[in-house]
């Protein structure tokens, strides 16, 4: 059988490098050391946006929302 195909851009958590700040909003400060939520757009030359760990939360809630809402328009 065929691999199933993610349709998730590039998603990844890891220990910021240095202090940084959540590209949602900019008074929210990543410390250096702390998990920021790194989303990567898709294609070659694409930049990656980093978000702190309230932000991704909730990005990452409205997500699972969305897919659920997009699921149960399928049939079973
Ligand atoms: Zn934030």
């Amino acid at each position: 059988m065929a691999r199933v195909k993610s349709i998730l851009q590039r998603l990844e958590v890891r220990p910021a490098g240095r202090l940084s700040l959540c590209s949602h909003k900019k008074s929210h400060a990543i410390r250096k050391g702390e998990p920021r939520f790194v989303v990567r757009a898709p294609g070659p030359a694409a930049g990656e946006k980093g978000y702190c760990a309230a932000c991704a939360i909730q990005m990452i809630d409205k997500a699972q929302a969305d897919l659920a809402t997009l699921k149960g328009e399928l049939p079973d």
